[in-house]
């Protein structure tokens, strides 16, 4: 049987990971767009205090199948929360479920022999020519790297890395920000992260990293440490206020609430903290963002 390629949706980088695996002559299923129904079903067969990211990338995976995927392909984060098991969980549930189906974690360590392994044609040369050529595609369609302050208001997104970057999960807030006149700078981006994981990232915010660590005692999973420098420097910059972005039930963003909201204090910087499953009302998520805008709208004033 052909092997059919699939992986969950992340927002505008889908259609990068997309090409890059086209890139590779290998066939591919487009992760297909997240709706009501893929969420029901990733909540249906998931526990009930999983992370909501987990839910929805297991709902995309049950819909890939029900299309003709055969391959999964999950990033392993091999970091500190619940990300590195991901993959082995959406194993055990899909295969509990009936499925027959392969798994492939990926990390940026087995990045480059697993691409070997499905198409043992490439050359390692042309694998890592076609991977550069992705990250400069991904860097392009990424936020300006410059956290810099326009006209009018501003307000600095931090928080869980797939609901700020799936913009289903999230409600597309950085649209709704946008229809009420204001600029929205969302510090989460995927290239930071892999920045990080790589460890290429050691040098950049110093400062901000520096002042980070008098909060917090020690690294954290996820983006729980990145999120407090991220945040000292919406502060610092002089955002006008701060949405912190989580998903119930996630550890290292529930871990750093009162720091976030000491730091918040102590820069006198409005912080709107919204969680998110799939229990939110749309209606109720739009006037709180609503009510938040106009706020620093007046304060401002
Ligand atoms: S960062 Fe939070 S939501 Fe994301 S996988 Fe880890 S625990 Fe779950």
């Amino acid at each position: 049987m052909e092997s059919v390629f699939s992986f969950p949706r992340i927002g505008k980088y889908t259609d990068v990971f997309t090409q890059l695996l086209k890139s590779f002559g290998l066939r591919v299923l487009p992760p297909p767009p997240i709706t009501e129904r893929t969420i029901k079903l990733g909540v249906k067969h998931s526990a009930d205090m999983m992370c909501y990211p987990f839910k929805v990338t297991l709902g995309s995976f049950i819909e890939e199948i029900e299309q003709g995927a055969n391959c999964l392909i999950m990033y392993d984060s091999r970091g500190k929360c619940r990300l590195r098991h991901y993959w082995m969980l959406h194993e055990l549930v899909l295969r509990n479920i009936g499925y027959d189906f392969k798994m492939y974690p990926v990390s940026l360590k087995n990045l480059i022999k697993l691409i070997k392994q499905f198409n043992p044609e490439l050359s390692y040369l042309t694998i890592v020519r076609k991977v550069s050529q992705s990250w400069k595609r991904l860097k392009k369609i990424e936020n300006s790297p410059l956290c810099t302050i326009k006209e009018g208001v501003n307000i600095g997104i931090v928080g869980e890395i797939y609901t700020c970057l799936e913009p289903t999960v999230n409600l597309n807030i950085e649209k709704k920000l946008k229809k009420f006149s204001v600029s929205v700078f969302n510090t989460i981006r995927l290239s930071d992260f892999i920045k990080t994981s790589t460890r290429t990232s050691l040098l950049e915010n110093r400062t901000y990293k520096k002042k980070a660590a008098r909060y917090l005692n020690g690294p954290l999973g996820g983006h729980g440490f990145d999120n407090l420098y991220n945040a000292l420097l919406l502060c610092e910059k002089g955002f006008d206020g701060i949405i912190h972005l989580l998903p119930l039930t996630c550890m290292p963003e529930t871990t750093i609430e009162p720091i976030l909201d000491k730091i918040c204090a102590d820069y006198n910087v409005p912080l709107l903290r919204l969680m998110i499953d799939e229990t939110n009302s749309e209606v109720n998520f739009d006037t709180r963002i609503e009510t938040f805008a106009e706020m620093i709208k007046r304060r401002k004033k």
